[in-house]
């Protein structure tokens, strides 16, 4: 049986609906990206509000959602520069009306297919508080980024207690109570699939093709994914730091076993010495392995030191509300 299914008779009804929208370098899409997301939104909902977060984007971007504002209802959060997609996201949950029944987290460049959201808003009306996208192929990135993303979840699946589903991005709507959950999570560094996962509530995947991006470029490259990867075990597992504990107890029952095999070894053939590679080998695997464990130790104390400063995740330089009197 699928414990995860919701116990709700009547369908839930979509009064007011918020859309969050991170925008990094997007003018070329969003003069038809407004518009398309708009006419998708008022099939569901009267009352809508668009989140518009961006994210310190250098081109013609502001002054086109400025623009837009005039004919939509956007609510326009410009940040001081570029602070990444998770921090954009953060500020657009935060800035999300309390009026809003449930909430849509979609990208600006049409990878998201717009005709998803119906099944989305079918699936939270059943009673499901967190219906997410999964991508079917990801045909858009090179396969060693396809790789990666591979192995990493398999990795993370391992290690942590939290299942965060396999493909599953930020395309996602949101109950509303899933909303105020993911604001009280205070942490800086901020691994959104994970903290999705984390929340818990109960979810369901939708599966869809990831369209081509219209304009522009993806700005993930691997170092990004990387840094995102390493956050992402980091903030959700500790078992990198347990795994020394461990290797560290296979290695000296070795080196006792191996310093008892000297003892009878000298006790019965007499005194031996023994030629160096076996020592220059034992201290450059050992430095080795020190140096690989301190290199971890460094990533959370790295993680550690993020979030005891308590800097903001992002600083918003200028707030422009939307002047539509439909807004909710
Ligand atoms: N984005 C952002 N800040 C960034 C990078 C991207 O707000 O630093 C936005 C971008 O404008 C888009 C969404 O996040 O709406 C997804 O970005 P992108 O298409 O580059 O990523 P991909 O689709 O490759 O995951
Ligand atoms: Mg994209």
């Amino acid at each position: 049986m699928d414990t995860n299914r919701p116990k709700v008779s009547a369908p839930r009804i979509l009064q007011a609906l918020s859309c969050i929208i991170p925008v990094y370098n997007e003018a070329e899409n969003l003069e038809r990206f407004i518009p398309a997301l708009m006419a998708e939104c008022q099939k569901h909902s009267q009352q809508i509000e668009l989140i518009v977060v961006d994210d310190g984007s250098r081109d013609q971007t502001v002054p086109i959602l400025e623009a837009l504002q005039e004919h939509f209802p956007i609510n326009l959060l410009v940040f001081s520069r570029n602070f990444g997609k998770e921090a954009a996201l953060t500020a657009g949950l935060a800035h999300v009306s309390n009026q809003a029944s449930a909430t849509l987290i979609i990208d600006a460049d049409f990878q998201h297919p717009l005709n998803c959201i119906t099944e989305f808003v079918t699936q939270w009306q059943a009673g499901y508080d967190m219906v997410y996208g999964v991508r079917e192929h990801r045909q858009d990135r090179p396969l060693f980024l396809r790789l990666f993303s591979h192995l990493f979840y398999r990795l993370i699946d391992r290690i942590t207690p939290i299942k965060i589903p396999h493909d599953a991005g930020d395309f996602r709507l949101l109950d509303a109570k899933v909303v105020v959950a993911l604001n009280q999570l205070p942490e800086r560094e901020r691994f959104m699939k994970g903290l999705y996962a984390w929340v818990g509530f109960k979810t369901k995947a939708i599966t869809y093709q990831p369209e081509e991006r219209r304009h522009g470029q993806s700005s993930w490259g691997f170092g990004k994914l990387f840094e995102l990867a390493i956050t992402g075990i980091a903030s959700f597992s500790s078992a990198p730091l347990r795994m020394w504990s461990v290797i560290g107890a296979i290695i000296s029952s070795l080196s006792l076993l191996y310093a008892f095999g000297i003892v009878f070894d000298t006790l019965i053939n007499g005194v031996d010495l023994p030629g160096y590679a076996t020592i220059t080998v034992a201290i450059t695997f050992l430095g080795g392995i020190q140096l690989l464990s301190i290199g971890i130790l460094g990533e959370y104390i790295a993680r550690i030191f993020t979030e005891v400063k308590q800097r903001p995740p992002y600083i918003i330089a200028r707030t422009l509300l939307s002047k539509n009197s439909e807004q909710i």
